[in-house]
């Protein structure tokens, strides 16, 4: 089977300003540079999906909320840094409508696994509150429309991406069928992401690291995202994929090199392998700077190939 990228684009309709670190170039140079992977790669657009999985996630009155507040025209705040423009609407849809459709392709075994390059990302949407560029869950729709439409048990997300997904934790912090792991600096945004933070089930684990983090340290911590994942036994597994602890992304401080996220997305492969006959769905969410996101995601999605 085959690696999949699912993508539209609508992304470049969600626009967030001059000057926004979360635009629209970010998934474009992503599309661009997998183009080289040619006949090795699937490309799909997201599917429409059951509204009901939204409102699984947040709640209703979020979801009417976020749906009346995209603008005719000009942007609209949704937190101080969350900005939407009246493109948001289609692209927030299909973002998460990209894991649905990844999902199903890997049920389906029309493919093997899946990356999806779209935009807004996700892990800062809590239940009720957009935050951090975030404004649905795409990640924890994904994790939910498992457990709803194919009644797995146990899904696990790993989060990568520098910052922690205060999100992905709030919504999943009563769930014992979803184990989420996060690797991420600390202290900084969003704040949360302490050891102490477990979950009710103990199904939080979080890997706090401080800035500066090298490729070396990154890699040793993540020996422990690995043992989780062996002592959980996860059927499917989410990538929460951030790039933004890449050394040369602007908005964070760790010193993580293109190929380690070929090293770390290899080593989750190998338990995916073993434990949910290697169905693993990515997802993207941070990555700022333009040149270390094109190889870092082109890592990424090279691991997974490889896979087949
Ligand atoms: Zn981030």
């Amino acid at each position: 089977m085959k690696t999949a990228i699912i993508t539209t684009d609508t992304f470049l309709n969600h626009s967030t300003g001059l000057g926004h670190p979360e635009r629209a170039d970010r998934v474009s140079v992503i599309v661009d540079n997998l183009k080289k992977f040619k006949k090795q790669l699937i490309w799909k657009k997201p599917t429409k999906f059951d509204r009901k999985f939204l409102n699984i996630t947040h709640n209703n009155k979020y979801v009417d909320m976020i749906e009346s507040s995209f603008p005719k025209k000009g942007f609209s705040y949704l937190d101080g840094d969350t900005v939407i423009s009246p493109g948001s609407k289609e692209a927030t849809l299909d973002a998460v409508g990209s894991i649905i459709t990844a999902i199903d392709g890997v049920q389906n075994k029309e493919f093997q696994n899946a990356f999806c390059a779209v935009r807004p990302p996700g892990h800062h949407a809590e239940k009720n509150k957009a935050m951090g560029f975030c404004i649905y869950n795409n990640v924890a729709v994904g994790a939910h429309y498992l457990i709803e439409k194919y009644k797995f048990n146990k899904i696990a997300i790993v989060d990568f991406d520098v910052h922690h997904g205060n999100g992905t934790q709030n919504i999943f912090h009563d769930n014992e069928k979803v184990l989420y792991i996060s690797t991420h600096q600390y202290p900084y945004y969003p704040g949360t992401g302490t050891e102490q933070e477990k979950g009710k089930y103990n199904n939080i684990f979080n890997i706090p690291l401080p800035a500066g983090t090298t490729s070396e340290e990154y890699l040793n911590a993540y020996g422990f995202v690995l043992k989780k994942l062996k002592e959980f036994k996860p059927e499917f597994i989410l990538f929460s994929a951030g790039f933004d602890a890449h050394k040369d992304d602007p908005l964070a401080q760790f010193q993580l090199k293109s190929k380690d996220f070929y090293d770390l997305t290899k080593r989750t492969l190998s338990l995916a392998k073993v434990f949910s006959k290697g169905k693993v769905v990515s997802i993207l969410e941070g990555g700022y700077d333009l040149n270390a996101l094109q190889e870092s995601t082109e890592m990424h999605v090279r691991a997974l190939v490889e896979f087949n």
